[in-house]
């Protein structure tokens, strides 16, 4: 199907049935990303198409996507992190078609799930002592949107403090503690009375707090955007502030969690007791949607107190058994399979492979990262400093892509870039993955950065094509 294709509407002779998925797919797959660039996104399929990326996935297993022509590609994203026990782990599988098939009486509504109760007394057994309640929740935005909500309620005070380059998801409340303007921007005005804050700065934090109106301070243990891990001190000192004067201190775990930096939750490297923790992305094995706010008693309590506040916060498909029964199995797989010290333990490996990588190529300034959180950064090389700045007149961060696209394309590593304008590439994968998968990854990476530090001709003009389209599909979409 072409993009004019015009679509059957009612009237029409209907599109054939499927008698399953597998049929569709194996009938119809290859239609398929025309068909999404008209019926879903067709910005985001040209800029598929235009750096490369555009392939017809077949299937996945661990660590490996496979396309439709059977090749295997490494899976250095993960999802966005929401594939910490990996992509289709049959364990969780299994316990997904056993609730299935156990025709449980979920979402009855008005009466509780039993499994529900058993993930949050799972949650709450690895969590901080602090934390004694849980709130289900369906995606990581709508957990820090409950954390936001209910953490005003709690307190009685509407402010609340982020960190410049903060990120806690697109939803308009969780869009005004996000700290990085490409997010923002064009969505405005966000919720009033939210004020940013500098990563590391404790007496620009003190000078908010000082004001006793701030609800809750929001941080993520290490950022997303950018991989930026704190100073040692600075959220143990932050909590400690927010406790002087009130404020609720919300560690935000969406990305962080469920073993990704050798710690099951990442504030436990610091020792960090929080009132209000979010979890969410691989919680249910990234099978089903699903999401959590870990509450402190004393904020739950004060929120939910009478019969009448009973049910002041919910949605609907919020506890669901299926979620619920991925969660528990996620959690049993974790422990079982070791998951939490197999990310530290690969996580080290990982960093002993890539940090020769700084001191063989002038373009790379750092290598870092906690667990399987890992992240390269890029900075003006002395050699090729034309054409370096020519790159980041069009676009900043477009270094970042010129690595990150030749690792996909000839090497078969699928990996991002960590945030918009940032010359950091970041990668999340499963932590089931093997030590011959990350030597593979640090093979691929020294073969792109000897090529991409010299800047080619053939890769400037793709670059700056790349992000002329880019920049276009962005101001119409
Ligand atoms: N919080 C953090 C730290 C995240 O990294 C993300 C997503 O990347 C979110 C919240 C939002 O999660 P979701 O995309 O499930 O809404």
């Amino acid at each position: 199907m072409s993009l004019a294709t015009p679509l059957p509407r009612s009237g029409d002779a209907a599109a054939p049935a499927h008698a399953s998925v597998g049929a569709l797919l194996a009938e119809r797959g290859h239609e398929a990303s025309d068909l999404y660039a008209q019926v879903v996104n067709p910005q985001f399929v040209r800029l598929l198409r235009t750096i490369g990326f555009d392939r017809q996935w077949a299937r996945a297993e661990g660590s490996h996507l496979f396309d439709a022509e059977g090749r295997r590609y490494l899976d250095m994203l993960g999802g966005f992190g929401m594939f910490n026990v990996g992509r289709n782990n049959p364990r969780i599988r299994a316990a997904l078609i056993e609730a299935l098939e156990l025709d449980t009486a979920g979402s009855v509504q008005l009466g509780v799930s039993p499994l529900a109760a058993f993930l949050a007394e799972g949650l709450l057994a690895r969590a901080p002592r602090t934390l004694g309640r849980v709130l289900f929740t369906s995606s990581g935005t709508e957990a820090v949107e409950a954390a936001l909500k209910l953490g005003r309620a709690a307190t009685g005070r509407s402010r609340v403090l982020f960190l410049d380059h903060g990120f806690h998801g697109l939803t308009l409340g969780s869009l005004s503690v996000n700290g990085n303007a490409d997010f923002t921007d064009r969505f405005g005005p966000l919720l009033p009375g939210f004020s940013r804050v500098h990563v590391n700065d404790l007496d620009g934090l003190e000078a908010e707090l000082r004001r006793e109106d701030v609800a809750l301070f929001i941080v993520e243990p290490i950022m997303g955007k950018g991989v930026v891990i704190p100073q040692d001190g600075y959220l143990e000192g932050a909590q400690a502030l927010c406790r002087k004067y009130g404020t609720l201190f919300v560690v935000d775990e969406v990305q962080t969690g469920l073993g990704r930096t050798g710690r099951f939750f990442a504030l436990e490297h610091w020792g960090l007791q929080p009132d209000i923790v979010t979890v969410a992305k691989s919680l249910s094995g990234g099978y089903v949607p699903t999401s959590a706010c870990l509450m402190s008693a004393a904020v739950y309590d004060r929120v939910f107190d009478s019969l009448e506040n009973a049910l002041s916060h919910g949605s609907t498909f919020a506890p669901n058994d299926l979620a619920m029964a991925a969660g528990i199995a996620t959690l049993r797989e974790i422990d079982e399979q070791g998951l939490v010290e197999r990310s530290a333990r690969l996580g080290e490996r990982l960093l002993e492979l890539t940090q020769p990588l700084a001191d063989r190529f002038e373009v790379v300034d750092g290598v870092w990262g906690k667990g399987l959180m890992w992240a390269m950064g890029f900075s003006e090389p002395d050699r090729r400093k034309l054409s370096w700045r020519v790159l980041e007149r069009v676009h900043a961060g477009l270094f970042a892509q010129l690595v990150v696209v030749p690792l996909f394309t000839d090497h078969q590593v699928l990996i991002q870039v960590a945030g918009h304008a940032q010359n950091v590439i970041k990668g999340l994968p499963p932590l089931t993955i093997e030590e011959a998968d990350l030597e593979h990854f640090a093979a691929s990476l020294d073969a792109v950065l000897g090529k991409a530090e010299r800047l080619p001709k053939a890769m400037m003009s793709f670059a700056l094509n790349a992000a002329r389209a880019s920049r276009r599909s962005a101001t119409t979409a």
